[in-house]
């Protein structure tokens, strides 16, 4: 008997039906992408402070990174910081935004400006990209209502230094209470800590959604 036809057949077989599962999984897993949703915080709660440092020259760089910056964030990490602003007006505070969306040729410009690798440690690496260049990360702190104010905090934003850690302990209790109210309301709201930077938070589906290089003009 000649089995050389048959084992032709199954192999050819197999090859079909390893294309076929692995088109099956490619779907599911692109089925599983966001689409890109971005939404301007100051559209959704006006009563959002917005001091978008690397707009300004305020920054560790001292330079204007973007231009035409608005605070773009995915839809649903958006409507989340809705809620974490209505929880904190009832204590008398807002969230302040210090940066939401970054392209990603911004990360990059940030990684070649810092060449210390002590403080690249607190960067994204553009090879990777950020969570900022989904749209499903934002850096804040909190603003105080009734005095007009931005709050106190442990550390100065971007301060590259342990003192910006969440478990760092200020010799001023208030400076503590108010990190941690902060960390608690967005943590409420399924964001997520870092634990280098008091500031910063991701939005739990930040996998889902594309790395993006969009500048703002681009975006409507
Ligand atoms: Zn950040």
């Amino acid at each position: 008997m000649d089995f050389k036809p048959n084992f032709f057949k199954i192999t050819v077989i197999i090859k079909n039906l390893i294309l076929v599962l692995f088109l099956i999984y490619s779907c599911a897993n692109f089925a599983d992408i966001n689409k890109s949703e971005l939404i301007n915080l100051s559209d959704l709660d006006s009563d959002f402070k917005i001091d978008l440092r690397y707009a300004t020259e305020n920054n560790f760089t001292k330079m204007i990174l973007y231009k035409n910056a608005v605070p773009l964030i995915q839809k649903p990490a958006g409507l989340a910081l809705l809620k974490v602003n209505k929880e904190l007006k009832k204590k008398g505070f807002v969230l302040i935004i210090y940066d939401a969306y970054r392209p990603l040729y911004v990360t990059k410009q940030l990684w070649d400006i810092v060449k210390d690798t002590n403080m690249r440690f607190f960067l994204a690496n553009p090879a990777k990209g950020s969570v900022h260049n989904r749209g499903c990360s934002v850096d804040v702190s909190l603003f105080d209502l009734k005095n007009n104010c931005v709050v106190t905090m442990p550390s100065g934003y971007d301060d590259m230094t342990y003192r910006s850690k969440t478990s760092y302990k200020s010799k001023t209790s208030r400076e503590n209470e108010m990190r941690d109210l902060l960390i608690n309301e967005m943590l409420k709201q399924g964001f997520l800590s870092c634990s280098l930077e008091w500031w910063h938070f991701d939005y739990k589906d930040w996998e889902r959604y594309p790395i993006l290089n969009l500048d703002f003009s681009e975006i409507k």
